[in-house]
């Protein structure tokens, strides 16, 4: 066991480490607690250099907690348009409310309010009462768990749950050595720092990582195995089939629109990409034929699928089968048959628009087509 003073000098290292070599990031500009919260809601399962471009323009859109909690659901799910895992935007959204509501529009720096608020785990927690109030509070996430990890050579897998529970408490031990202590918004970015990338999940890089020679995994040439590698669980298919329909407008003359109009419909609330729009479908193993059945109930004439296409999420696989359906442009249907509540007519160029509220699988599906 490493005493107080060995783990001051490789704090230290770490610290001087971060401070030379941190990435310039929107978020690390003297962040305030509500963009340390939407920065890390944002983070979460999404590469750094994804986030960027979304978090600037939502904080140009809406600087403030206020702001956000004034907004409207369908625009901040617009905004969040292609960055996937829709549940943080709207968590972000109602986190918001619940600031203006129970805390005078104050984020709370105390643990058990952030706990409160929704979407905030013991990671954002953590994230916020640190990096953002300056606040002791530990935080682990993947990164972290590596990093710790293959530090102390850690013999479990700090992804399940003991594993995890232990790594907290080696993560919570660090904030007791002076230099983390006095400063855990670095120490806490200097740990994700090192992870995201020195000490990457295959290739870390051990010969330029600042705590190299207090390792235990990097003496005992141990980086390979820990953490152990998981398995992944099989990913659930789903069959569907979408009808893509493009109005004309002139059928007869063949003569493409430049920006044809597609029909979208918004999805209910309480499913997966709730709130969001897309061209109507149906899942299931007979999807092509109910979905033919209802475009002709409608009066339209489904044309041949293309595909399928394959698009992938984290535990599902969807092969999509897409019917085209060119309608005139003065009689496009309304999707109530489809049963959805809404519909709207968007040129294809809004629909694929970086703040169009499709899902990336929607628009893959009018891409497809026109
Ligand atoms: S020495 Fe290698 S394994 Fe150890 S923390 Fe640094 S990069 Fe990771």
């Amino acid at each position: 066991m490493a005493s107080i003073a060995e783990k001051s000098a490789q704090a230290t290292a770490l610290l001087a480490w971060f401070a030379q070599h941190q990435r310039q990031l929107p978020w690390r500009n003297r962040p305030s607690p509500y963009a340390v919260l939407v920065s890390e809601l944002m983070l979460q399962q999404t590469r750094v250099e994804t986030v960027i471009d979304y978090f600037t323009r939502w904080m140009a859109r809406w600087p403030t907690v206020d702001a956000l909690a004034q907004a409207s659901e369908s625009d901040v799910l617009a905004l969040w348009t292609g960055l996937g895992y829709y549940n943080r935007a709207r968590n972000l959204h109602a986190a918001a409310k619940a600031v203006i509501a129970q805390h005078d529009g104050v984020m709370p720096r105390d643990a058990e309010s952030l706990r409160q608020l929704p979407g905030l785990g013991p990671y954002t927690v953590g994230a916020v009462r640190s990096i953002a109030f300056g606040e002791p509070a530990a935080l682990v996430d993947g990164n972290v768990a590596r990093v710790l990890a293959r530090w102390t050579a850690f013999a479990g897998d700090p992804n399940a749950p003991r594993g995890r529970t232990q790594v907290w408490q080696l993560a919570e031990a660090w904030l007791d050595v002076p230099e983390p202590r006095a400063d855990p918004s670095s120490w806490n970015q200097a740990l994700m720092e090192l992870g995201a990338t020195v000490c990457t999940p295959r290739s870390p890089r051990c010969a330029t990582c600042p705590v190299a020679t207090h390792c235990q995994a990097n003496a005992l040439g141990l980086q390979a195995l820990i953490p152990p590698v998981r398995q992944k669980a099989a990913a659930q298919l789903v069959r569907a089939a979408y009808a893509v329909i493009v109005g004309e407008v002139d059928l007869q003359s063949g003569v493409a629109d430049a920006d044809p109009c597609v029909v979208l419909g918004r999805r209910p609330a309480d499913v997966r990409w709730a709130g969001l729009w897309e061209p109507p479908g149906v899942e299931g193993l007979d999807c092509l034929d109910v979905l033919n059945a209802r475009l002709r109930g409608m009066g339209l004439e489904p044309g041949s699928p293309l595909g399928p296409i394959v698009h992938i999420l984290t535990h599902r696989r969807y092969e999509v089968l897409i019917v085209p359906v060119r309608c005139p442009v003065d009689q496009l249907p309304s999707l109530a048959a489809f049963g959805y509540a809404e519909t709207r007519i968007q040129t294809r160029s809004q629909a694929l628009g970086k703040e169009s509220g499709l899902s990336r699988l929607a628009q893959k599906l009018v891409e497809t087509v026109v």
